[in-house]
Parts: C-alpha cells; structure tokens; sequence
C-alpha cells in the first residue's frame, strides 16, 4: 500500500492518512499509538511492533473541542482533539503524549479525560536543555517509556529489536536528507509539496512499506533547473494545511532549507552509530534544532534562522504562524525585530487547522515576493 504509491496517492495520503492506517491495521493485525508533538521516540514504539502515528490535526470541522478546551487554545490543539474526539475514535489503541508548552500540558489531561479504555503514557522532555543532568532525564524516560509499553503489550523487547527499528528510522531520514539534497538544485524536478508530503508521512505511516515509495522517488529523479525559482527559508513548526506548499510552487518558491518540526528538525533526529544504543537515542535529543517550547535560548530561534538564511544564499524566510500557538506568539515579535535589523526580509503566514481558503495568503505572498524582486 505505502510501498508503491504515485505523485498523486503521496499528496492525498498526506492530507489524509488515516484510512490507509486502519487498512494497515486490519492487514497486519498490529496496534497503533497516536503521538503528539515532539521528540516522542518513535523508534521504541516501532520495536514493540506498534505503529506510531504523530497526530496533526485535521481539515475537518470543529465539533467538540471548542467546548473542552479554552478559545485562545491553538488551532493545532483543538484540531488534534477533534480528530480523536470526532473522526477517529476507533483507530488509536492508545497514546503517547508529550507536554512541550502550557496547551500541551492541559490537553493531556483533558485527553485523558475524554477518551476512555486507552492506553495512555506521557514523554516529558527536558526543557532546560544545556544542564548536564538532561542527558541522564531523556533516557531515564525513555526507559520509563520501554517498561510502560512492555506492560502494555506484554512483550519485553532486547538491544537487537531495538537496533533493527532505529536502522528503519535512519534510512527513512537519510533517503529524505538525499532527496533534500537534490531538490535544493533542482526545484522544477520535484515539488514543495511532494517533498514535504513525504516528510510528514514518514511520521505517521509505516517505514518498512513507505521507504520503498521514498527510494523509487529518489531513483525517478531527473536533474531541472533553478531559473525563475526564489530560495527560500521555512520557519516554524509545521505548514498546514498541505495547499501553503501548493502556493509556494505556483509562485515558484524553492524552500531550500527550513526548522520544522515536519522538516529539518526531524531530519536531524538520525540516531548515531556507537555502543550504548539508549545513550545514543537520548544524545539524539540534544542535536536536533530549536524548537521554542523545549529550549532555553531566547535567542536560539533568531540565530539558527539567520544561519540558514546565510550559509544558503537565501532571498527570504517564510515563517508560519499557526492561530494562537503560546510559543510562536512570545517567540515572534523579537523575532520580526531582529530580522529586520538585520536586514533579513520575512514573511509571517498566520494559518488555523480549519483553514480552507488560502486566496488571501496568495495574495499577500505574491505581493511580498514581487517586492523582493524589486530589491
Ligand atoms: S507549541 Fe504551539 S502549536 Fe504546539 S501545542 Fe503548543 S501552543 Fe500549540
């Protein structure tokens, strides 16, 4: 199913994959555990012979979240609580959920106590990443995470089952790195939006199948062009709904280099090679990039940004804000100050879950890039 599938199956599964994982689920017989964002360690679910599936909301319409959750909650908050809530309330055998920001920390508790008779576990990543003693607080919960799920399934797990799953996950990262790679050059080859489709898939679909579809994408690929094509930065945490990269396309952006959770920094999560296969699953927390919620470096947004705008040559940075995330809305308006002294063009698209319509954003981004072209 996800080994072999076109252009066109990539793009609606992207949107959409939910069908094709109950499908999964009735062929292989196996569970699936929905996450959330970030950084819960899909290798160890994946070793228990679990589908981890990171949960990104839905286009569907709200129906109960509004009334459980605060209306300054973000949209990607109420999305995801929806979609359990609402459209897929039989799919997930459980869930693994992380609290990275204040909206987090509530909508887990009031996940749990809306969805009844599920597994339920929750990965706190350290925040203060630069002390000593969060090394030693990733893998103990980590450890905390392989003794719950062997609870779970009644299953214990050794080195060797946990070796195998990490080698899956390298090569799905290292095959999209490749293919990252050759996009940067060759923009009129492969899409934005093919691209970024596959990165978002490779967090909620099976790798052992959609690898498959990700190495013959990479073998199909014919050197193009860059000309009329502006290099781009994408910032943020994700980009949704999937159509924004269809506008990028049109309007022939080439992001050339980007920090989103479905990009770069989960790109950066390849376990490296060594002794202790824990240790290095937990070293892996530390060199992935910033992402607000769960680092202390006010500055370290600004920074990683700027780097990426100058080591690519890049013509501008889109940042995407998603509708009330806590983080972005503390993170943004020192950052628009700094690019600006900097002399860095950005520009910010605000974007909901719920979004149908993107003809304003299409606008607004023609009018910022024509400026640029004017510079
Ligand atoms: S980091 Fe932002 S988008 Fe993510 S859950 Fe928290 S408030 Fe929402």
């Amino acid at each position: 199913m996800w080994e072999k599938m076109s252009y066109e199956e990539i793009l609606e599964c992207a949107v959409d994959p939910y069908p094709s994982i109950r499908e999964w689920k009735k062929r292989t017989g196996k569970r699936v555990l929905g996450t959330t964002f970030a950084d819960v360690p899909e290798e160890v679910i994946w070793a228990f012979d679990i589908l981890p599936t990171t949960i990104m909301g839905t286009t569907k319409p709200l129906k109960k979240a509004q009334a459980l959750l605060p209306d300054n909650a973000c949209s990607l908050a109420r999305s995801n609580l929806e979609l359990v809530l609402s459209y897929e309330t039989d799919l997930f055998d459980g869930f693994v959920l992380p609290q990275v920001c204040d909206t987090t920390q509530h909508l887990s508790d009031i996940w749990r106590l809306n969805v009844k008779g599920k597994y339920f576990e929750s990965y706190l990543a350290p925040r203060q990443t630069d002390r000593e003693s969060a090394k030693y607080w990733v893998r103990k919960e980590i450890e905390r995470l392989i003794d719950s799920l062997s609870a779970f399934t009644g299953k214990r797990i050794d080195e060797s089952d946990l070796k195998r799953s990490v080698d899956l996950h390298n090569e799905n990262k290292r095959l999209l790195k490749e293919i990252y790679d050759f996009k940067r050059n060759n923009p009129s080859s492969l899409s934005n939006r093919v691209f970024f489709s596959l990165v978002k898939l490779s967090q909620q679909v099976a790798k052992d199948e959609l690898n498959e579809t990700i190495r013959r994408v990479k073998e199909s690929l014919k050197d193009g062009t860059k000309d009329g094509y502006i290099d781009v930065i994408l910032a943020g945490i994700t980009c949704e709904p999937m159509e924004i990269y269809d506008l990028f396309d049109e309007i022939k952006l080439n992001v050339v280099a980007d920090n989103l959770l479905i990009g770069s920094r989960y790109l950066a999560g390849e376990v490296d090679p060594g002794e202790d296969l824990l240790d290095r699953l937990a070293a892996r927390h530390f060199k992935r990039g910033f992402f607000s919620p769960i680092h202390g470096n006010v500055f370290g947004e600004f920074e990683e940004l700027r780097r990426l705008y100058r080591e690519n040559g890049a013509k501008a940075i889109i940042y995407i804000h998603i509708e009330f995330c806590e983080s972005q809305e503390y993170d943004l308006p020192d950052l628009k100050k700094m690019m600006k002294r900097e002399g860095i063009p950005m520009h910010v698209v605000e974007t909901e879950y719920q979004t149908t319509s993107l003809s304003h954003l299409r606008t607004r981004l023609q009018a910022f890039f024509e400026s640029i072209k004017g510079t």
